[in-house]
């Protein structure tokens, strides 16, 4: 599975151009589908400085990202012989991004108290679609 993981508002809280408090259960709920073998692209508007400080602090926190705004090698592979100079969308199965306006299983009961913790909310569904996919 592919999953596409914003930064500011996700992985930490979002205070740009600086690196907000890290959100432990994203990042560790990240750490477990790249531990479990998906392509998790680190999906941001950072760019220049401001990003490489993003791939510094994630690297820290034991994030090592299969792609940085950019396709998984999955499908540029795959989709290679179609767009040969790629996308300019990047594609996943799972977008996780804190102005998300639905969550990605119809099934999932949005708590109150992730009103305003997208990012809790985002790790927990995170984690359920691993557990479902294996
Ligand atoms: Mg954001």
């Amino acid at each position: 599975m592919i999953i596409a993981v914003d930064f500011d508002g996700i992985l930490c809280d979002n205070e740009f151009p600086e690196i907000g408090k890290p959100h432990y259960e994203m990042i560790a709920a990240v750490r477990e589908a790249i531990d479990c073998g998906h392509e998790v692209i680190l999906w941001t508007s950072r760019v220049d400085e401001r990003l490489s400080e993003a791939v510094v602090w994630c690297a820290d926190r034991g994030l090592r990202f299969t792609s940085i705004n950019d396709n998984a090698p999955s499908n540029k592979q795959k989709y290679e012989h179609l767009y040969p100079n790629g996308t300019r969308k990047v594609y996943a199965d799972i977008y996780i991004d804190d102005h998300n306006l639905f969550f990605i299983r119809a099934n999932f009961v949005l708590k109150s108290e992730y009103f305003n913790k997208p990012a809790l909310a985002a790790a927990e569904q995170l984690r359920r679609v691993i557990n479902e996919k294996g």
